[in-house]
């Protein structure tokens, strides 16, 4: 176990500094030392995160008849807080260590009445700590003008139910879903993007009678773990259902889908079958009936909800740990020592590059450019003509490039270019009159 954990370490080590080096994620304001808690996505990292961002949307909106987008404000009215029960009740136990000054979560301590930092047993005794992060709306910082950043993208999306409904005449059952950022005062930020202060939720919230809650659950289960397997491409070893015991007063069922991460398995998303909590809490709170009429059967009711939620930042970190790979390479030429090829096997769907154009020569310039542009309209897609074509490969396999296009010298005869398989390192050569057809049938398999 020990050494599984080095193993584990040195992973998580190696993702972080390729994350830096190749621009995929880096800490906020790092030039004045960084913030806790708090990461920026470089110019690859913002494409995959986009990529994933717009592969939820399409698989969880575009292609259902029965789910609306919402895009809803991050800070909201506080009462709204005051109603989901965040301003009462989100919060951590948290103790400090008076020796070396640490702080932590007292449910992450393995052994609450020790510092693992330091040893000492002088600790704080444990005491809440709200969550929510608060600011001030207006001129005046007093309490009557406080306000909060949201702390999870669904409550709006409750509070919007019923504005919703009326606009797109949808019947229930029917789900809206938004994507967003949420922000949670996190004691102890760690294991890089995992636990992070700022982080960005996908969350669908689905609307139907009480009678087909568990029917819809199931479904929406289902669903969830067929993406996560078809989609993002997760091995059956990489993931795995737990399912709650304990649940919420409200709750009728709860499953999380947890992933194993270097640093062990952690919670990437919710399925949640929450009852009529949420649109009850919030016509108690507003004073607005948020209750569905039901015209056809003659019937008013409270919609129940179930709930997908997942963080989009433990999406993306989930996908680079089951991508790194390093894979020992014998060189071209022989009596040469073995290197080691980083490369990353994402997911075609949402690697942020899809197809790399690598002109054999500067030569070829022109051509391979031209074709580059061409890809560029279909495919997240790169041109890229400095150093060996060998080292070129290299730099796409480090940053999960599938498929990388080699234009030669004798492209211009043949109208005919060579497609290399990031995984396989096999090639094939495809007339330039099929290649988006070529990979298109690849990046979509
Ligand atoms: P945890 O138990 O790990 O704190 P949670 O149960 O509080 O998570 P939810 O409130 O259910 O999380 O939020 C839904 C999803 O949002 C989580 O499954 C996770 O993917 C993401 N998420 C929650 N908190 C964070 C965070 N601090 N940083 C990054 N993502 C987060």
């Amino acid at each position: 176990m020990a050494e599984e954990n080095v193993k584990n370490q040195e992973l998580m080590d190696k993702l972080v500094s390729l994350c830096k080096r190749r621009g995929f994620v880096f800490p906020s304001s790092e030039i004045y030392g960084g913030i806790n808690g708090f990461w920026d996505y470089g110019p690859y990292g913002a494409r995959m995160k986009r990529a994933i961002e717009n592969l939820w949307w399409h698989e969880m909106v575009e292609t259902r008849d029965n789910v609306e987008g919402l895009d809803s404000t991050i800070i909201c009215h506080p009462r709204v807080w005051k109603a989901s029960g965040h301003l009462d009740q989100f919060s951590d136990l948290m103790t400090d260590c008076r020796n070396c000054k640490s702080r932590y979560r007292v449910d992450q301590m393995e052994d609450p009445t020790t510092c693992p930092n330091c040893g000492s047993k002088d600790l704080t005794e444990p005491r809440e700590f709200n969550l929510m992060m608060k600011t001030f709306v207006g001129p005046v910082f007093d309490e009557e003008h406080a306000a909060y950043l949201r702390a999870e993208t669904c409550q709006p999306i409750f509070v919007d139910f019923h504005s919703v409904r009326v606009a797109t005449r949808q019947k229930i059952p029917f789900g809206i879903a938004q994507i967003g950022k949420a922000f949670r005062n996190e004691i102890n930020p760690r294991n890089f993007t995992f636990r992070s202060r700022e982080f960005t939720q996908m969350e669908m919230e689905f609307f139907c009678e009480e009678a087909q809650g568990m029917e819809f659950f199931e479904y929406w289960k289902e669903q969830r773990i067929n993406y996560y397997r078809n989609k993002l491409k997760f091995k059956d070893d990489f993931f795995r259902i737990y399912v709650h015991e304990k649940l919420a007063h409200y709750a009728k069922a709860a499953i999380d889908i947890e992933v194993k991460f270097p640093f062990g398995w952690g919670e990437l998303e919710g399925v949640h079958h929450r009852g009529t909590w949420d649109l009850s809490r919030h016509s108690e709170f507003s004073g607005e009936d948020l209750s569905y009429m039901d015209h056809d059967n003659h019937r008013k009711f409270m919609p129940t909800v179930i709930e997908t939620s997942v963080g989009l930042d433990r999406t993306m970190l989930a996908l680079l740990s089951a991508a790194y790979d390093e894979e020992k390479a014998a060189t071209a030429k022989e009596g040469m020592e073995e290197d080691t090829r980083i490369v990353m096997h994402l997911p075609p769907l949402v690697a942020p590059i899809q197809v790399a154009v690598l002109p054999q020569s500067k030569k070829l310039k022109e051509s391979a450019y031209a074709l580059y542009k061409e890809i560029d309209r279909h495919f997240r897609a790169e041109y890229d003509d400095t150093g060996s074509i060998g080292k070129r490969y290299r730099r796409q396999d480090e940053i999960g490039t599938p498929y990388c296009i080699c234009y030669d010298f004798e492209s211009g005869n043949d109208n005919c270019v060579t497609v290399r398989d990031r995984d396989t390192m096999l090639q094939d050569r495809v007339n330039v009159t099929q290649l988006r057809d070529y990979l298109e049938k690849k990046i979509e398999a």
